[in-house]
C-alpha cells in the first residue's frame, strides 16, 4: 500500500489542492491520499483561520467523490501546534504494514525543511515528494528547488529520484498549479465577490451557510 500525506491550512480547500493531490497520487502511484487540515500551521499566523472544526469538514465535502482521497483529522484533534513529525509518527504507528509513506509538500516547504522539528527523523522516517510547478518554459534558468536542501539530508541521485541513507526516497513531481489561491479566495468573499469554479461548489454553499471569512 502506498500512501500519501498532505497537509495544509485548507482554509479553505481549493481546486487547486485537488488537482495537485490527483496529479501526484497519479505519477507516485498512490493507493490512498490523506488530506491532513492543521489545526494551528506553525508557520502561519492565525489570522483569518477558520475554525479547525470547519476547514476539516469542507475538506471532507471536496474529497467526497473520490475513493483514493482519505481525511485525517488526527492534527485538529492534538490541537495546538501542528508538527509533521508527530503526524508521520502517527501514520507509521497505525497504517497496516507494509506500507510505504510519501509525504507531499511544495518546493518552498522542501527548502525551509531545516527550520522543521526533528527534521533528521523526518527524511529518515518516510518517503518525500516534493511538487514543482508543471515546467513554465520561462522557469527554466530558476532552480525549482534547493541543491543546499538535497547536500544538507544526504540525498545522492539515483535515476529520476534521489535516496536518502534511510533508505527513503525523495521524488520531484512536476504539477499543474492552478493559479487559485485561498488567500484570494477569502479576500473576495470580503469585497463580496463571486467564488464560484474556484472550489466545489459543496464548499461553496458550506462557506456561505456558516459565514465563514
Ligand atoms: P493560503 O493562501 O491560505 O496561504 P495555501 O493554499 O498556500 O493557502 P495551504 O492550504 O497550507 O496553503 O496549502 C497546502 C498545500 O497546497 C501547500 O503544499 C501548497 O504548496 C499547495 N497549494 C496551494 N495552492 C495551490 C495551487 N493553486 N495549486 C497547487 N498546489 C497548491
Amino acid at each position: 500500500m502506498r500512501v500519501g500525506l498532505f497537509g495544509g491550512s485548507f482554509n479553505p480547500i481549493h481546486f487547486g489542492h485537488l488537482r495537485s493531490a490527483e496529479e501526484q497520487r497519479e505519477a507516485l502511484g498512490l493507493d490512498l491520499v490523506y488530506f491532513v487540515p492543521a489545526s494551528s500551521p506553525p508557520h502561519k499566523t492565525e489570522g483569518g483561520l477558520a475554525p479547525a472544526e470547519h476547514r476539516l469538514q469542507m475538506v471532507r465535502l471536496a474529497t467526497k467523490g473520490n475513493r483514493h482521497f482519505m481525511v485525517s483529522d488526527v492534527e485538529i484533534k492534538r490541537a495546538g501546534q501542528s508538527y509533521t513529525i508527530d503526524t508521520v509518527r502517527f501514520f507509521l504507528a497505525t497504517l497496516r504494514q507494509p506500507s510505504a509513506l510519501f509525504l507531499l509538500m511544495g518546493a518552498d516547504q522542501f527548502n525551509e525543511l531545516d527550520t522543521w522539528k526533528n527534521a533528521d527523523e523526518l527524511v529518515a522516517a518516510c518517503n518525500l515528494a516534493v511538487h514543482t510547478r508543471l515546467s513554465e518554459g520561462d522557469s527554466a534558468s530558476a532552480p525549482r528547488f534547493s541543491l543546499a536542501a538535497l547536500k544538507r539530508f544526504g540525498y545522492i541521485k539515483c535515476d529520476d529520484h534521489y535516496v536518502h541513507p534511510s533508505e527513503h526516497t525523495l521524488s520531484f513531481v512536476d504539477t499543474t498549479i492552478l493559479p487559485i489561491s485561498a488567500t484570494e479566495i477569502r479576500r473576495k468573499l470580503q469585497r463580496g465577490q463571486s467564488i464560484n469554479y474556484l472550489l466545489p461548489g459543496d464548499v461553496v454553499d458550506y462557506i456561505q451557510r456558516h459565514q465563514l471569512y
